[in-house]
């Protein structure tokens, strides 16, 4: 059975747009047009491609360049990285930032859970990109794990003067997630709330995210979600699999896929300012139908 057939077996009922892709990711070597394909025939309609270092921001400024009616794109530097901010990185930020295709400043926060960067180094590239955020006047987007109590309080001093902030794929706890919520900060839903192992907490909290704070995600390649039906063989995670997760979020939100659906791309639209962006090649169209598309 091929890829495609195995999972043609679930689209949305609305166009949603996936706020986290790693399709820079060299496990999507060669595939772009076949992922971008086979999203849009789930439904999944815009995907916000996720950079994580400076070189992983100007690949994914290169596929918003390549495929400028789907994707968008962040720029920055995830925790995991932070080791390789030098002085000459906020500079070459700056520039990746100020360009019409990226959306967003990030993936950056902190990570405490495998610090493969020192809390230090983590703190002063998440700091160097808060700056640059309310320089630009950017949304966020946020990583953060075992990190809580240190993010939110950096989060906190830096709140009055930030755009929009999402933490992306959430998987902490109540505690957690009331404290970014009291930040009036978006929540990123990943396949982690498919999980019947570890995402237990986070199914039962999900009712306690107001509706225009509601985003989702697929965090492809990672994050396959595991009440997908056949699974693909390779096990790898795709956009066009956002469906299943937003089949489990209806389950425990009480709404139904078309409501989340509907909620979900409007809370992206806002947030990333869809509307507003022309497209990198500045092609200029009717602006109710770009609404639409994006
Ligand atoms: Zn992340």
């Amino acid at each position: 059975m091929s890829v495609t057939s195995q999972t043609a077996l679930l689209k949305s009922p609305s166009p949603l747009i996936d706020i986290g892709v790693n399709l820079a990711s060299e496990r999507f070597n060669g595939k772009h047009s076949e992922v971008i394909d086979q999203a849009l025939a789930a439904n999944v309609t815009t995907l916000i491609i996720t950079g994580t270092s400076l070189e992983s921001s100007e690949a994914a400024l290169a596929l918003c360049q390549q495929f400028p009616e789907q994707l968008r794109c962040t720029a920055g530097i995830h925790p995991h990285d932070a080791s390789e901010l030098t002085a000459q990185s906020p500079i070459h930020l700056s520039d990746l930032i100020q360009q019409p295709a990226c959306v967003a400043v990030g993936e950056t926060g902190l990570d405490f859970n495998r610090n493969f960067s020192t809390p230090e180094e983590q703190v002063k590239a998440f700091e160097t990109q808060l700056e640059l955020a309310i320089t630009h006047q950017k949304p966020l987007f946020l990583h953060e794990r075992d990190a809580f109590d240190r993010q939110h309080q950096i989060l906190k001093s830096y709140r009055d003067e930030l755009a929009d902030a999402v933490i992306h794929c959430f998987t902490g706890n109540q505690k957690s997630l009331f404290g970014y919520l009291d930040l009036d900060l978006y929540i990123g839903i990943t396949g982690w709330v498919c999980d019947e192992r570890r995402g237990t907490e986070l199914q039962a909290l999900i009712h306690n995210i107001p509706h225009d704070r509601l985003m989702i995600e697929t965090d492809a390649p990672y994050l396959l979600p595991r009440n997908m039906s056949p699974k693909p063989k390779d096990r790898s995670n795709r956009p066009a699999y956002l469906p299943w997760v937003l089949q489990k979020m209806a389950q425990h939100t009480g709404l139904t896929e078309l409501d989340l659906a509907h909620k979900t791309s409007d809370n992206a639209r806002r947030f990333f300012r869809l509307p507003e962006t022309c497209s990198p090649n500045e092609v200029i169209h009717d602006p109710v139908s770009d609404f639409y598309r994006l």
